[in-house]
């Protein structure tokens, strides 16, 4: 099975939320796996059902909701969690059970306390049983690149004898050099007998910055799936920039002979989108989808691309969705109608927002930054996704005194669902924090700010500033998100954002 197309595994729902301080809620996995279905990536890894009650349910909202690509969910090679893959993924339209056992000797010895032979008849087992639900099923031997070749042609030839129909070259902690990993994939074509049964995948980790380098090398050696993560989110250095690996295939076609049937331009939507719900920034000069990825500052090479884009482009921004600063189109004259024209270009599905609090806020901002472009308009709509969420309090009023001589003095008037008014003050170390301890007087919270961060949106000294904070309460981790020209208005509205979810998801803080 060695066709020219690479299926894209997309596991950002699974293995990228794994990743330390990110918590998806069910809404959340809900609206990115819409965006990957837009996306069109082949398969969606939606999570890990034997896990949790939650996870299961997330898992099981998924397969009944999003319809195109596979839906995946992954079981360890135990009939418990084999059994709860299946009952997640039961009203999918295409079901895939994604079974995986560590095969290198440190795991088994030190983590499943197993011999091999033990470690086949599981693998066996697994498999049989998966297949028994699905006719979709894949295998990975967890830590292969650090297990002995010659059984992991043995399990993987089990386990395509079972009926797997993808096996799955994982390099969990990130340990391979692209050269070796190539050599490692086109060994298992001369290797395990019944391997045009099966399709090659591989799946890597980021713990070298050789993640995507990897992944190609993977293909080159005649892998035809790639599992990552979009934006690169996963445990330690994370996963697969899975963006990056779609991008390079679409680039240097002429040098791979492949193809994905990824719809390119829905990237950098979903980088945001993922960026947004996971609250893990990505960085400026993150390849694809960083805001840098596409600008050019040195004279020379301005030059050269306005001249002519190829000079310094081997792609364009547009190719993958991504709004250029030129695209400067709305002003505050501008109304309703310019506004929901200009987002559904930009990829935004208008039903997951709230267009009036949408259009309220744009009005806002434009009255105070003569120009509003796609990026202030990604900022905005950050904000005011209506998916399932009542806004416990809103905010009707901040107002901050700071000196250089004391603590600075905040005031805040909140309302609440019914429309009652609170107002009261605090003091604080900065004028953030006087906000927040006058937020907390007011309603009563009781959590601990983990993250907070404030970025420029665009350009110039009246830019929004976008603030990003994390909160920790008694019942989870919890991401808001504002931008606003006044970065202590944002740091306000971050703040309630994130109690309000918090509100949602508990009842209580
Ligand atoms: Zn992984």
């Amino acid at each position: 099975m060695n066709d020219d197309k690479v299926y894209i595994f997309d596991t950002t729902l699974r293995d990228g939320e794994q990743s330390a301080g990110i918590a998806f809620t069910r809404e959340d996995k809900i609206e990115i796996a819409k965006q990957l279905a837009k996306l069109n990536v082949d398969i969606i890894e939606a999570g890990f059902p034997a896990t949790s009650p939650g996870d299961l349910d997330a898992v099981a909202s998924i397969a009944r909701e999003v319809k195109g690509p596979v839906i995946a969910g992954l079981a360890r090679a135990v009939p418990d969690d084999i059994d709860a893959a299946w009952e997640a993924l039961k009203d999918a339209e295409s079901p895939r059970i994604h079974v995986f056992l560590s095969t290198s000797d440190i795991h088994m010895a030190h983590q499943l306390r197993k011999n091999r032979e033990d470690i086949i008849e599981m693998a066996r087992a697994g498999v049989a049983q998966a297949k028994g639900y699905v006719s979709d099923v894949e295998f990975s031997p967890m830590d292969a690149s650090r297990s002995d070749t010659d059984f992991v042609y043995q399990i993987l030839e089990a386990a395509i004898e079972e009926g797997a129909t993808t096996i799955n070259i994982p390099d969990t902690v990130g340990y391979a050099i692209p050269e070796e990993f190539t050599a490692f994939i086109q060994s298992i074509y001369d290797n395990v007998a019944n391997i045009h049964k099966a399709r090659i995948s591989v799946h890597c980790h980021n713990d070298l910055g050789m993640a995507t380098a990897n992944s190609i090398a993977g293909v080159l050696g005649g892998a035809r799936q790639v599992e990552g993560a979009i934006n690169g989110i996963g445990e330690r250095a994370g996963n697969t920039s899975i963006e990056e690996v779609i991008m390079s295939i679409a680039t240097r076609s002429d040098l791979m002979n492949v193809y994905t049937d990824v719809n390119h331009v829905e990237l950098y939507p979903a980088s945001k989108l993922v960026e947004r719900l996971s609250g893990m920034q990505v960085q400026n000069n993150k390849a694809i989808v960083g805001r840098n990825a596409f600008r050019h500052s040195s004279g020379i090479h301005q030059d050269g691309v306005l001249k002519m884009r190829e000079t310094y482009e081997i792609m364009s921004a547009e190719s993958v969705g991504q709004p250029t600063g030129e695209s400067i189109v709305l002003t505050k004259v501008s109304g309703r109608h310019g506004l929901s024209a200009r987002l559904e270009d930009l990829g935004i599905d208008l039903e997951t927002i709230d267009l009036d609090k949408v259009f309220v806020a744009f009005k806002d901002v434009a009255d105070r930054k003569d120009e509003v472009d796609d990026r202030d308009l990604i900022a905005i709509i950050s904000e005011h996704t209506s998916f399932d969420f009542d806004e416990v309090w809103t905010l009707d009023l901040v107002q901050v005194s700071t000196t250089d001589h004391g603590r600075p003095t905040a005031t805040v008037r909140l309302i609440d669902s019914e429309g009652n008014i609170f107002e009261d003050a605090a003091v604080g170390e900065g004028p953030v924090d006087a906000i927040y301890n006058a937020v907390n007087r007011v309603t009563g919270a009781q959590n601990t700010l983990t993250e907070y961060s404030v970025k420029s949106v665009t350009e110039g000294i009246n830019a929004q500033g976008e603030v990003t904070i994390r909160i920790e309460t008694g019942s989870g981790s919890y991401m808001g998100r504002a931008a606003d020209p006044d970065i202590l208005v944002a740091s306000t509205r971050a703040y309630i954002h994130a109690m309000n979810r918090a509100l949602n998801d508990a009842g209580t803080l």
